[in-house]
């Protein structure tokens, strides 16, 4: 297993949409393993291919404390939604920024296991937050992207401000 470079807003592999996942092979199963501990390395609670630049449709989530039990997605979608609730969200992808954004409550979802079998199944509470989010990221979107323009443009401008705080960090690490 490996920690795979996970991207960060505003990198353009973060709006690639995924392709689905014709035959569950053993590239596949690596895919997910290497995912998992990334994810896990990052204290994350759902990691998709796109964010770790791999634009196949395929998820990793683990809502667990002990961080043992691992659920795995492949080609995932969602079949119907009802109510809406509010979530607090943050993202591997853009670290240590959080923010509400309003989601559906329950979710019917279809996916494929890791032996490719098709399976139907209902989530609410976080699972159904978590994978909205998740496949979100298989289709290119973010959460700030519901954030309203405003809230946009201060986290941009934020985001600029620290690596413009980094770059000169490292340049400081040369000059000493
Ligand atoms: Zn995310």
């Amino acid at each position: 297993m490996a920690v795979l470079e996970v991207l960060h807003y505003p990198d353009l592999g973060l709006r690639k949409k995924a392709v689905p996942i014709e035959t569950v092979d053993e590239s596949c199963l690596i895919l997910a393993k290497d995912m998992l501990q990334t994810m896990y390395e990052y204290n994350g609670i759902g990691l998709a291919s796109t964010q770790v630049n791999v634009h196949k449709r395929l998820v990793v989530i683990d809502l667990s404390e002990d961080k043992n039990e691992a659920i795995y997605l492949i080609n995932p979608e969602i079949l119907s939604s009802e109510g809406t609730k509010e979530s607090q969200e943050g993202c591997l992808s853009l670290p240590e920024y959080y923010d509400t954004v309003i989601r559906a409550e329950r979710i019917t979802y279809r996916f494929q296991d890791l032996e490719g079998k098709v399976i139907k199944s209902e989530a609410d509470g976080l699972l159904s937050v978590c994978i909205q989010h998740e496949i979100d990221h298989l289709d290119g979107k973010l959460f700030i992207d519901y954030l309203s323009p405003m809230k946009r443009r201060r986290l941009r401008k934020k985001l600029e401000k620290q690596e413009k705080q980094e770059k000169q960090e490292k340049h400081q690490a040369k000059i000493l």
